[in-house]
């Protein structure tokens, strides 16, 4: 048996388009549902929550006004 290159399971990612490795993916866990891959990549779901947080902290800091 010969030891090829690893092979790596890739996904591409909804949001850039671009091929990534599955592990820059995040798990995503629901209760009564097995753990899937996120369709989009560590960098855009950080980048997506990131923004949605500070969209909270804006609102939420006008509302008390
Ligand atoms: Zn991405």
């Amino acid at each position: 048996m010969t030891e090829g290159p690893a092979v790596l399971a890739t996904m591409i990612c909804r949001k850039c388009q671009q091929e990534k490795p599955e592990v820059d993916s995040y798990m995503q866990a629901r209760d009564g549902y097995a753990p899937r891959r996120m369709t989009v990549c560590k960098v855009c779901h950080r980048a997506r929550t990131a923004r949605s947080t500070q969209e909270r902290r804006r609102r939420a800091r006008e509302t008390r006004l």
